[in-house]
């Protein structure tokens, strides 16, 4: 059996810390069950990010929706930042703390691995990404996983399974294997073109057995104008400088007037790679770095009893307003009773924390995975990285 639980365990409060079943057991016998409102905050963020992108909301509201409680949330793709609320709970404290465990672990990773793709795709700029790390992960994660590389960013998903769920056609070249068990990176580039559609872009795979840069002018050689790209996906001990490489194979593909025929990178990049490699890259293949990407770390905080403010130490307490200037993009959060609506440059705010959930209702509701993307992109497009 695989060692993970299913959406039944989740919905059925067992995937809880042991601390909460026991709390309800107390709050039970002693009859105590205040109403309260608990947020979820960041007070900090990973890899000193300035600003982070809210991701998991969609199954978030797939779990609340079967608790009598309201919510209200930041929509799905907000970029955020430290504490900032990006979702508030309302309900009696009972009816939702056997969650809490599943509900931070639905946002912390989602918003992490968006992030990260959101960093990755500013760096490439123009050029595409597509999430390769699926299998850096476990399985049953893959599909979440790649899903919110796609809202953060990546311009295609590798697994099957993904494309399925964000409603794109998963992207993809070709393995070493294919190379290894047909002989020969030619033999295999030429196979790829025989025995496959025409809708997939022939790009060939120079790694496997020589010199990048001999192999290149093979493949350009053996496929001509049908050839798309060249994808170089050398090994970390033979890499050396691969900006080098890059230069060469590019230079010498140039000079016999292969112009047309881009370069796909892939392979253990790292974000500081990005400005090096951008003069010679035409796509990213991005694994691990996006897949096992930082979690966001929230916490869920009460900070209100039966209508009173009232939180632990190091929280403000009440509830907040969360909102954004629409003219210059300034944050601000406020208490909930100030009527605040004009931003220091004059432009008005706009509340971003808003209903979501109300005893069963999704009041915001999901969007399909491209148009959650293209928000991300168009919010995150001048943020410094
Ligand atoms: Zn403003």
């Amino acid at each position: 059996m695989f060692h993970t639980a299913d959406a039944k365990d989740i919905i059925e409060g067992k995937i809880t810390d042991v601390y909460f079943e026991r709390t309800l057991k107390i709050l039970k016998a002693k009859k105590i069950n205040p109403v309260v409102k608990a947020e979820f905050i960041a007070k900090s963020l990973p890899d000193e990010w300035q600003w982070a992108v809210l991701a998991g909301m969609e199954e978030v509201s797939y779990l609340l929706k079967n608790l009598p409680v309201k919510a209200r949330a930041l929509r799905e793709g907000t970029v955020f930042n430290p504490y900032e609320p990006v979702m508030e709970i309302e309900g009696r404290y009972q009816d939702f703390c056997v969650f809490e465990t599943a509900l931070l672990g639905l946002m912390c990773q989602a918003s992490g691995v968006a992030t990260k793709a959101t960093r990755f795709k500013r760096l490439a700029g123009e050029r595409p990404v597509i999430s390769f790390g699926a299998r850096r992960m476990h399985p049953v994660l893959a599909p979440m996983i790649e899903r919110n590389a796609y809202i953060g960013g990546c311009d295609g998903v590798a697994v099957v399974k993904s494309g399925e769920v964000i409603g794109e056609d998963p992207m993809g070249t070709m393995p070493h294997a294919l190379i290894i068990c047909m002989g020969s990176t030619v033999e295999a580039i030429r196979a790829y073109d025989e025995v496959l559609e025409p809708k997939f872009k022939r790009v060939a795979l120079i790694d496997t057995f020589l010199d990048e840069k001999f192999e290149a002018l093979n493949v350009a050689d053996a496929m001509g104008d049908k050839l798309f790209a060249i994808r170089l996906d050398t090994p970390s001990s033979r890499r050396g400088d691969f900006y080098r490489i890059l230069e060469e194979v590019r230079w010498e593909l140039d000079l016999r007037g292969y112009e047309n025929i881009k370069l796909f990178v892939s392979g253990g990049i790292k974000e500081h790679d990005l400005p090096v490699l951008n003069e010679f890259v035409d796509a990213y293949g991005i694994g691990t770095s996006i897949s096992n990407a930082p979690v966001v770390d929230f916490s869920m905080d009460i900070m209100e009893v039966e209508g009173n403010p009232l939180a632990k130490r190091g929280k403000c307490s009440g509830g907040k307003r969360v909102l954004r200037c629409k003219k210059c993009n300034s944050p601000l959060i406020v208490p909930n009773n100030n009527k605040k609506h004009k931003c220091r440059c004059g432009g008005a705010f706009n509340d971003i924390l808003n209903p979501f959930i109300s005893n069963g209702k999704i009041l915001q509701k999901p969007l399909p995975a491209r148009e959650i993307r293209s928000f991300v992109l168009k919010q995150t497009g001048k943020l410094e990285i």
